[in-house]
C-alpha cells in the first residue's frame, strides 16, 4: 500500500468538520503568527494577545470562543483567519514530533476524520519531512 504514498494529499485530506479547531489543547501562536495575524486583522501584538490569547507556559494559544471552538472560527465552519492561520494549523497533520514519533499519526486520526489510518512509519516520517520543508 506504502508504494502509492507519494505526498500529503495520499495520507491526508481534510472533511472541513471543524473539529480540529475545537476542544482541549489550543492553538499555538508563534511570534511570527502574531505579527501576520495582526496585519491581516488590523490590530497590534499586545492588544491581539489581550484580545486573543491565552497563556500557555511561556507562550500563547488562541483564545477559545463559542462552544469551545477557536475564537477565529465562525458558524459557517470557516478559518476567519484562513489566509494567515498559525503555522501549526498550516501544518496539520505532518506536525514536526512525527518524525520522532510517527506512530502518533493513527492517535491523531482518532479525532481527525481527514487522516488515513495503517501508513508505514517510514512513509509518514518521509512526508512529514517534505511538507515540513514545503512550509518552511
Ligand atoms: S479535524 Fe481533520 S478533517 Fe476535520 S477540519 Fe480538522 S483537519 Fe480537517
Ligand atoms: S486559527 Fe483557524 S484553523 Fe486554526 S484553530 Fe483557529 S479557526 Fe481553526
Amino acid at each position: 500500500m506504502d508504494a502509492e504514498i507519494k505526498t500529503g494529499d495520499d495520507i491526508f485530506v481534510c472533511q472541513l468538520c471543524g473539529e480540529c479547531c475545537n476542544g482541549f489543547g489550543g492553538t499555538y501562536v508563534t511570534h511570527e503568527d502574531i505579527i501576520n495575524i495582526c496585519r491581516f486583522i488590523n490590530s497590534e501584538p499586545d492588544t491581539f494577545i489581550k484580545k486573543y490569547c491565552d497563556p500557555s507556559g511561556s507562550r500563547h494559544v488562541l483564545t477559545r470562543g463559542s462552544a469551545g471552538y477557536c475564537v477565529f472560527f465562525d458558524k459557517n465552519r470557516q478559518c476567519t483567519i484562513h489566509p494567515v492561520k498559525p503555522y501549526m494549523c498550516r501544518a496539520w497533520p505532518f506536525i514536526k514530533t512525527l518524525i520522532k514519533n510517527p506512530e502518533n499519526l493513527d492517535i491523531m486520526a482518532n479525532s481527525c476524520p481527514g487522516i488515513k489510518k495503517g501508513v508505514g512509519h517510514e512513509t509518514i516520517q518521509s512526508i512529514v519531512k517534505k511538507e515540513k520543508d514545503r512550509l518552511e
